[in-house]
């Protein structure tokens, strides 16, 4: 059954259309990749999906677990179960990891009408899982994100993301500007995640992320639309072929 189903979203940011009437459907346990050339719209459809302010949706509707996605607030997409990773994850100087999870954990809690964590119980919860993630319990300690490697930053995320538990991870770009150890960290903990409740958008420029996350269903998005779809062997043949000729069919 679709967890995510998108028909014909249209989305402006300051007067330019980006998403041009984009389907896509996402069935519970599957993981999608979505791929194509700078300037598609990728980063725009995941910032959409988030509810993030200033981008006006001019058409379609997103059905999340049979209801509609862009009714909600941020927050309440969160607390439905949906998780964002960006590009650049956010630092807060000023607040320590732990805390940070302690209070995306009981804000998710409390927006659904759930009792909030004691301190203890969340520590328990995050110390266990950061265990399973091999993360050393001293960076829970330090301010979130400030000074770590892109390998620590994609740990944490992980971690956030185990600790939310969400139903759909979509995870825009997350590889670029890795090396190959941090690529292995996202890839391990993106594999570790993979449950029949839960599904994945994986959205990379690159092929080599799709080595080790093996989608079930490819997308080329070019133009604010999906133009193709295909099984994992769509990545292969992007890969030797580039996306010139998905640009041209939709210009
Ligand atoms: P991708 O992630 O596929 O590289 P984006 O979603 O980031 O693409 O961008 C899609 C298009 O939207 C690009 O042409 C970009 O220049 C344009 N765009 C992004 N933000 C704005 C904005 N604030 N105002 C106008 N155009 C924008
Ligand atoms: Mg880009
Ligand atoms: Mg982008």
């Amino acid at each position: 059954t679709a967890l995510l189903d998108i028909r014909g979203l249209k989305a402006e940011i300051d007067g330019r259309q980006i998403l041009n009437g984009l389907d896509l459907t996402v069935n519970k346990g599957e993981i999608h990749a979505i791929m194509g050339p700078n300037g598609a719209g990728k980063s725009t459809l995941s910032y959409v999906l988030s509810g993030k302010p200033g981008y006006e949706i001019t058409g379609g509707e997103v059905s999340f677990n049979g209801e509609d996605l862009l009714a909600m607030d941020p927050d309440e997409r969160a607390a439905q179960g949906l998780f964002l990773a960006f590009q650049y994850p956010l630092e807060i100087p000023g607040v320590a990891t732990l805390t940070f999870l302690r209070t995306a954990l009981n804000a998710q809690r409390k927006k659904r009408g759930e009792d909030e964590l004691s301190s203890p119980d969340v520590l328990k919860r995050v110390r266990d899982l950061a265990k399973q993630l091999s993360i050393e319990p001293e960076m829970l300690k330090r301010p979130l994100n400030v000074g770590f490697s892109g390998g620590e930053k994609k740990r944490n995320e992980t971690l956030q993301m185990a600790l939310l538990e969400p139903k759909l991870c979509v995870l825009d770009e997350t590889d670029s500007g890795l090396d190959i150890d941090a690529l292995r960290v996202v890839a391990d903990g993106v594999n570790r995640l993979r449950a029949a409740d839960r599904s994945m958008i994986v959205i990379t420029h690159y092929q080599r992320l799709l080595d080790y996350i093996v989608p079930d269903v490819v997308h080329v998005l070019s133009a604010g639309r999906i133009v193709k779809t295909g099984g994992k062997e769509l990545a292969l043949e992007l890969e030797a072929t580039g996306y010139a000729q998905y640009q041209s069919e939709a210009a």
